[in-house]
């Protein structure tokens, strides 16, 4: 593997992030991105550019720029209306070599997780999973990556010192959103797919989009998440009936989806989904670390548990000793009552 010289680094300049159109719509992870770049940017006094693989629409195309854009790189071709990670792949990497981005973030979503390990294989560079922090070393201008490790007991910072680009994944909800700037506008660079990008790649011949994942975790304000404490799938049904009564969203902690008392994109944590709500209410959920890492940013976090002794009660805004079996079923009881 190639250890790049300084003078190879210095050939290496701006922030890349991939922004994540689905369905037509931009997700938000991609403006959180960009808040991120526009920091690091800040540090390394270069520019913030953002790829957009396939159709994007002018809106779209403000808004970007709102978030912190100086430059879109757009390949905007039919190929792209299904997720092709390996075209995808040819494509970046292609791109990555004839503009040389020193930083290129990722969503830890389905398309960065398939897309940066496969990139970065290519590109013979370092690439970093999930991180929660990012930062710029002002000693040597490298890219800080921090992320949870050993099972989330300590917090590692990575750097990739030898090679170029720097590349890291970034979960949704971690990085803060920017405020948008409306009257900020900048550049695009319209690129092809040319026939290289697309030799030996294999043919999407149908795209299916699972309906499954109707809960939407990221945006819910309010969140009511059941842990081993909910005994099955009826205890999830009663933290449902809470949730429509006061428009929120279930969670749940791994153990529970590792028991198949509810599904996966339910889940909470480490390995699922981190959230930022308004309202976190944790039934019957101990709070392992690798739990408290997806829900510790909540503004107000309540805690219902028989053991008021558990990290969750302790970190609790409002920790309530009780059984969630008489706590939650007196709670709609009373909600009902002022309806
Ligand atoms: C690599 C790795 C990744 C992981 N990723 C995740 C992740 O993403 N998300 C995640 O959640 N976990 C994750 N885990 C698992 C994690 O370590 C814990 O095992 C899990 O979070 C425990 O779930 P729990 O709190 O529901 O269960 P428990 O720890 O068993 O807690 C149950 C709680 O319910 C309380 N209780 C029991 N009965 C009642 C009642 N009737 N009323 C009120 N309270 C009651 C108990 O006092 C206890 O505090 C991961 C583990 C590893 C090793």
């Amino acid at each position: 593997m190639k250890i790049y010289s300084e003078a190879d680094k210095n050939s290496y300049k701006n922030v890349w992030t991939l922004s994540k159109i689905t369905g037509g719509t931009l997700h938000t992870v991609s403006y959180e991105l960009l808040g991120a770049a526009r920091k690091l940017a800040a540090k390394r006094g270069c520019e913030v550019w953002t790829a957009v693989l396939g159709k994007i629409d002018e809106e779209q195309i403000k808004t970007l720029f709102a978030y912190g854009a100086d430059k879109i790189i757009s390949v905007n071709d039919g190929k792209l209306s299904a997720f092709n990670d390996e075209l995808e792949c040819n494509i970046l990497e292609r791109l990555i070599n004839k503009y040389r981005p020193e930083i290129v973030l990722f969503a830890a979503m389905t398309r960065g997780r398939a897309l940066a390990p496969r990139l970065a294989s290519k590109l013979c560079c370092g690439l970093t999973a999930d991180c929660t922090g990012l930062d710029i070393d002002p000693d040597n201008g490298d890219l800080l990556q921090t992320r949870p490790a050993f099972g989330g007991n300590i917090m590692a910072t990575i750097r990739s010192s030898d090679h170029r680009p720097q590349m890291a994944t970034v979960r949704p909800k971690v990085m803060q959103m920017p405020e948008p700037d409306n009257g900020k506008s900048g550049e695009i660079i319209n690129e092809k797919i040319i026939p290289e990008d697309t030799v030996n790649i294999k043919e999407i011949i149908k795209s299916i989009q699972r309906n499954e994942t109707t809960v939407n975790l990221g945006d819910a304000r309010i969140i009511i998440a059941g842990g081993r404490a909910m005994k099955g799938p009826e205890g999830f049904k009663m933290l449902e009936e809470l949730a429509s009564r006061i428009g929120g969203a279930v969670g749940a902690s791994r153990a529970a989806v590792d028991n198949g008392w509810i599904s996966y994109p339910h889940q909470i944590g480490q390995t699922g989904a981190t959230v930022q709500t308004d309202v976190y209410i944790a039934c019957g959920i101990s709070g392992q670390i690798q739990h408290l890492i997806g829900m510790q940013s909540c503004k107000t976090i309540i805690a219902i548990d028989i053991d008021d002794t558990t990290p969750m009660m302790k970190l609790a805004d409002i920790a309530v000793k009780g059984d969630v079996f008489e706590i939650i079923p007196a709670l709609i009881k009373e909600l009902d009552k002022t309806k």
